[in-house]
């Protein structure tokens, strides 16, 4: 399997796995993505039916990655995905299953299912990539005798995720930008409260973009970037898609009873299997990126539903084909934090199949959106070709969000996350009699108390190892949001 960048003019340059797996952008400044979908066939989903979750882990990733050997993958998955590791499982759930599938109820005659991917160390689903891509990065490392300084912002979930994937690692430092007093207690209790020696925490003056922004100019000091092996770990990493991918899988496989299994494949043809539906609460839209990708390598999956909160770009997308990304004044702060995104920047990847992987006409709407803001895909839109995909959309405000989490608390007893709930919510609009309808949960409720409170008058309980951990000491550095000082300090405390 090759790489390509959505932005190449020819398709000559391309990359393998390991070789963009340290990498963010591609050189060009666009995306990686794989040469050709790889398709799967009914066989291969027999196969992958009989799987734990670590071993289906195994079997994607090989489809996407030729230069590890199998043995190796195979080591990998096993130690990243096991019930140790994510451990913080519901009382119904099973930590074997690593991303559990839990039947919520019928509604318009739709099974509606829940798929619980934050039982990981830092509650936030995250984790399942970010545990990948830990011992991936180790491996390569190794393996090309370098060393790493993972330099990234964030405004919660993604920071803590990067850290708890690297505390057991070799040849790893991260250097973690957080906005000040920005972050719930119980998240930033969980970041700083990490006191290992190749783990710093940094605490900016300013908001999430202007983290963001220092770490923006700091990566285009490309000499400085080269000098110091400053490596990512974001959102558009591909690694962390692939790793997302997965779940897509073991949610389908779980939400098909063995009944009906065993019926359609006695039909020996994949076309006969039922399809299911996928509800993902969208900020950068990586999730439902990986959604997209498990479809088109054949995953029996009708519609891909993507959910905003109030920051509602990928819904105005969706809906109208014309992307219109916000300006950071135009960003609202709301009670589903880390979805509060304006700028998706996966999305570029969905751009790419849905102009056909046309780089002409590509590059062209890259041009007109660097002189209009304005990505205009109306064309595709109106043609029908958006329904060639199945995404569709949806989003949600404060008061939904508390209507529904006080209805699943109600009607399932389960405590849904303000993210996950934008996601019920938007489900509601899209179901269709005996289709089985799964919502990612993205977060555990408890990540989240002060809305939880509001909706139903309860605080959500934690895991046990969790319950005190506001009181542990922080290991924190304060700083401006000035790149010159915070390069400074990378350059200071980095081992090259
Ligand atoms: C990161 C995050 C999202 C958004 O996921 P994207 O891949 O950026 O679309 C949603 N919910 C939670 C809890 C998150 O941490």
């Amino acid at each position: 399997m090759k790489y390509i960048s959505t932005r190449a003019i020819d398709f000559h340059s391309t990359f393998s796995f390991s070789n963009i797996l340290l990498q963010g952008l591609a050189p060009d400044g666009g995306l990686f993505m794989p040469q050709i979908y790889p398709k799967i066939t009914l066989a291969q989903l027999i196969h992958f039916r009989k799987l734990n979750y670590a071993q289906l882990a195994a079997e994607i990733l090989s489809l996407f990655c030729d230069d590890i050997p199998r043995h190796i993958i195979d080591t990998i998955t096993e130690k990243t995905y096991n019930a140790k590791r994510f451990a913080y499982t519901r009382y119904t759930e099973n930590a074997q299953e690593i991303t559990p599938l839990s039947y919520l109820g019928s509604q318009q005659n739709a099974p509606l299912y829940l798929l619980a991917l934050s039982n990981g160390p830092t509650l936030a689903f995250k984790d399942i990539a970010m545990q990948l891509l830990g011992y991936l990065f180790e491996y390569i490392l190794d393996k090309q005798k370098q060393k790493l300084n993972i330099v990234g912002a964030t405004s919660g979930d993604t920071g803590s995720a990067a850290a708890y994937a690297m505390l057991d690692k070799k040849n790893m430092q991260l250097f973690m930008l957080s906005p000040q007093n920005r972050m719930s207690a119980f998240q930033q209790a969980q970041m700083y409260s990490l006191n290992y020696p190749h783990i710093y925490n940094l605490a900016i003056e300013g908001v999430f973009d202007d983290c963001q922004d220092c770490i923006k100019t700091i990566f285009q000091k490309t000499a400085f970037k080269e000098k110091h092996h400053l490596g990512a770990v974001n959102s558009i990493n591909w690694g962390r898609l692939v790793a997302q991918i997965v779940y897509y899988f073991k949610g389908y496989l779980s939400a098909i009873s063995d009944a009906d299994w065993q019926q359609c494949i006695q039909n020996n043809r994949i076309e006969n299997l039922p399809k299911v539906s996928f509800t993902v609460p969208s900020g950068n839209f990586g999730n439902a990126c990986a959604g997209h990708i498990a479809r088109m390598m054949g995953l029996p999956i009708d519609k891909i539903i993507v959910a905003t909160n109030e920051n509602d770009v990928l819904d105005e997308f969706f809906k109208t084909g014309i992307y219109r990304p916000r300006s950071a004044e135009k960003t609202w702060l709301t009670s589903s934090p880390s979805m509060d995104i304006s700028k998706a920047s996966n999305l570029e990847r969905f751009l790419f199949d849905l102009f056909q992987r046309d780089s002409q006409a590509f590059k062209d709407a890259l041009a007109a959106y660097k002189k209009t803001g304005v990505i205009d895909c109306k064309g595709y839109f109106d043609k029908g070709e958006f329904n060639t995909f199945g995404i569709v959309s949806g989003s949600s405000c404060h008061q939904a969000r508390i209507e529904t989490i006080r209805y699943a608390k109600q009607n399932y007893n389960r405590i849904l996350d303000p993210h996950t709930a934008n996601g019920l919510n938007v489900a509601k609009l899209y179901l269709k009699p005996e289709q089985a309808m799964i919502i990612l949960e993205t977060a555990q409720a408890c990540k989240f108390p002060n809305i939880i409170r509001e909706a139903i008058g309860e605080m959500p309980s934690r895991p046990k190892a969790l319950e005190n951990i506001e009181d542990l000491p922080q290991s924190v550095y304060y700083l401006p949001a000035d790149a010159k000082l915070i390069e400074q300090f990378i350059a200071k405390h980095c081992h090259d």
